[in-house]
């Protein structure tokens, strides 16, 4: 992995990270493009997981922490790289541009994506993302979330991406694309009460979106994460499936993971009882297995 790390050019999104973190290997611009000589290049090469050291992503192109992963560079003919970025809430990406494009592949907890111009638009796991040939973006966590996407870029000419000034707090805080037109709720969250049980108990919808998710939830003493885990675990140690199951998946929006969920259920058999958490077993087997 050595010869890998000190002789790779790095086409990646993060380009600068890996560069930062390899300051004797080849970076970017420099002279011929390098490629990652292999024993054999006629032979399939397995990276083995946790074998390439993580990386911070750098101040001068993020906000907050970031932490870089990275997965492939570019074997020659080809000139597509890899890297698993994980934002913490609130941290983002400068505004950049990729002269190919990019793919974002979210593997976990919710995020935001906007291009120049254009709303901030809301990601989930599982959401796939194109970003356009040189069209100006940023991408990173939602505020009370993390967010981790593998990101996917080809490079030309060695070049990956173009980094820009950072997303100031202002840009970070617009309002998502749906709150223009969907009456939002204070705290942003969607309405979901309204759906639910809004033409037929308006008052209590009232109570619940704008009192339960747009200001308990909403308040700073405790991440959604923790709200979401707690809350889950009071729906299983009082046996209500019909709420547990819209919090779990509102948990795994959150950024609590489905083995996090059916730990907390098997915790949880212990204290709450085993028919609760078998009860909660088989919603979660539904919610899971229908995402
Ligand atoms: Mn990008």
């Amino acid at each position: 992995m050595k010869l890998f790390t000190a002789t790779v050019i790095s086409l990646s999104l993060l380009a600068s990270a890996w560069a930062q973190a390899n300051p004797a290997g080849a970076a970017e611009g420099s002279g011929a493009p390098q490629t990652a000589p292999m024993q054999d290049s006629q032979t399939i090469n397995i990276t083995r997981s946790g074998s390439v050291p993580s990386r911070k992503g750098p101040a001068e192109n993020f906000t907050g922490s970031v932490r870089v992963d990275p997965l492939f560079q570019a074997n020659a003919p080809a000139r597509t790289s890899g890297s698993l970025v994980t934002f913490e809430p609130s941290a983002r990406s400068n505004w950049h541009t990729h002269p190919l494009g990019q793919v974002l592949i979210v593997t976990a907890g919710t995020g935001r994506v906007q291009r120049w111009g254009d709303p901030v638009d809301e990601i989930r796991q599982g959401d796939v993302v194109w970003i356009p040939p040189g069209q100006k973006h940023w991408h990173g966590a939602a505020p009370n979330s993390s967010m981790a996407h593998i990101a996917i870029s080809e490079a030309i000419d060695g070049r990956a991406v173009e980094w820009m000034e950072n997303v100031s707090d202002a840009q970070y805080g617009a309002p998502l694309r749906d709150q223009g037109t969907a009456a939002p709720a204070p705290g942003g969250q969607p309405r979901p009460s309204q759906r639910a049980i809004g033409d037929f108990a308006p008052k209590l919808a009232e109570l619940t979106d704008d009192v339960l998710y747009g200001d308990v939830w909403e308040r700073p003493e405790l991440s959604k994460r923790d709200r979401s885990l707690v809350t889950v675990a009071a729906l299983i140690a009082m046996n209500r499936p019909d709420q547990l199951r819209s919090h779990l998946v509102r948990a795994r929006e959150n950024g609590v993971t489905q083995d996090e969920l059916i730990e907390t259920i098997t915790h949880l058999a212990f204290y709450a009882g085993w028919p609760n958490a078998v009860t909660a077993i088989s919603v979660a087997r539904e919610v899971f297995e229908k995402k």
